[in-house]
């Protein structure tokens, strides 16, 4: 059976693509599988070079068809920021804690709503191609925390259309609708006609 490797060490991020990737007759791996893990390096400037570069790495070192995922939240009125530095926001090695500190003290001076979308782009590399998918949520933030379930921004952000936030979802229903499923699911499409 065909392998795909997925640039993850994140048991709930694998099992979310795992069964969306069900019916593709591949064996899902993933970093976990593996004892001498690389660290990869998110150098690029987009989000689409970052989900690349950890696809590419992956397959350079395991020469298994691997997928790169990179993703993070933009918010209109701080012009797309914190966007492709979502996770080191408030600095380098910062907590959720910080850099939801971050978001809400930069957005002080801003009236609400608060206008914001999570994307995601998925990128498939198999040494000779790359096969990429996007996928976004929008929605807005709020400047407080409501909710305990989920990491990062999620109890933050409200979805448009509810008037709870990712925090407040099961993560069941959070991965019905979120940037990470939608640009998984397109992935998914696209691989099996080019598998
Ligand atoms: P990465 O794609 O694993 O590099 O994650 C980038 C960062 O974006 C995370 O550390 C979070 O801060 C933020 N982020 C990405 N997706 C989500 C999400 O679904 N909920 C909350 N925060 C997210």
């Amino acid at each position: 059976m065909k392998k795909i490797l997925i640039a993850t060490k994140n048991k709930g991020k694998l099992n979310d693509i795992k069964e969306i990737f069900r019916e593709l007759d591949v064996e899902i791996i993933s970093l976990l599988d593996f004892d001498e893990v690389i660290e990869i390096e998110e150098t690029g400037s987009s989000f689409e070079e970052n989900a690349q570069i950890k696809a590419r790495a992956c397959f350079e070192k395991y020469e298994i068809p691997s997928i790169g995922d990179d993703s993070g939240l933009i918010v209109d009125q701080l012009n797309g920021a914190p966007g492709i530095y979502s996770a080191r926001y408030a600095s380098e090695n910062a907590t959720d804690e910080q850099n939801n500190q971050k978001l809400i003290d930069e957005l002080k001076r801003f009236p609400e709503p608060h206008r914001a979308k999570f994307v995601c782009v998925a990128s498939y590399y198999d040494g000779n191609k790359f096969i990429n998918s996007y996928g976004e949520i929008n929605g807005r933030i709020i400047p407080e925390i409501r909710g305990s379930n989920g990491f990062g921004y999620d109890p933050m952000f409200i979805p448009n259309g509810f008037y709870k936030t990712f925090g407040e979802f099961s993560i069941e229903d959070k991965n019905k609708i979120s940037h990470r499923s939608v640009a998984f699911k397109k992935l998914y499409k696209k691989l099996v006609t080019a598998l």
